[in-house]
């Protein structure tokens, strides 16, 4: 099973997606995780991306999709994956999808995780206080919030348009959540095929 998130910060797609993922027994890969870990251990990764995270600004696709290959092939030949944090953009789904799709390892369903913009602002402020994440603050927050509206709303429509798109509500508790996208998924199993 191949499948990604998508949800503005703090829409819960980090929880969801690691929830799905042990449901299914699936990899959970987090582009956001895992350009943390390469930020924190001092990788050449880390220290391109580093800039671009702090201020909220997406990491060029080039070093997003690079880092993400391997560990992408490994789980689609390994039973499967929930994406979170990728694609951000249309752009990184249309290169991903030329590569995966000649791979046989595309994704199949794109979840998205409906939030209203104030339930998001409280969520982050409150995540802010314990996370440790710089680009928790409230002014970084309001651009990743802009950037998500500006970049990543659209792909929304590449995946409606496609007919792989389920929405749910994400502004209700956690595991209530995480019901309805399994629920939604048995409802769209054909598209998991
Ligand atoms: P996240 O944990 O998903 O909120 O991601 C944290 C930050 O990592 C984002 O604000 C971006 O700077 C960067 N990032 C994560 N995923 C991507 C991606 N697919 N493309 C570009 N930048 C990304």
């Amino acid at each position: 099973m191949r499948l990604l998130l998508i949800g503005a910060p703090g829409a819960g797609k980090g929880t969801q997606a690691g929830r799905i993922a042990d449901h299914f027994a699936l990899a959970h890969i987090s582009s956001g995780d895992l350009l943390r870990h390469h930020v924190a251990t001092g990788t050449p990764i880390g220290q391109r991306a580093q800039a671009f995270m702090d201020r909220g600004e997406l990491v060029p696709s080039s070093i997003v999709l690079d880092m993400l290959r391997k560990p992408v092939l490994a789980a689609a030949r390994d039973g499967g994956y929930v994406l979170d944090g990728f694609p951000r953009t249309v752009e990184q789904a249309q290169q991903a999808y030329g590569v995966a799709r000649e791979l046989g390892v595309a994704v199949q369903v794109a979840v998205h995780l409906a939030v209203p913009r104030e339930a998001l602002l409280a969520r982050i402020v409150a995540r802010g206080l314990t996370s440790g994440r710089s680009d928790d603050d409230p002014e970084v927050l309001e651009h990743r919030l802009d950037v998500y509206e500006r970049h990543t709303r659209p792909l929304l429509d590449y995946y409606r348009e496609r007919e792989r798109l389920l929405t749910v509500n994400g502004d209700r508790p956690l595991a209530e959540v995480t019901w309805s996208v399994l629920v939604q998924l048995q409802r769209a199993k054909k598209l998991l095929r």
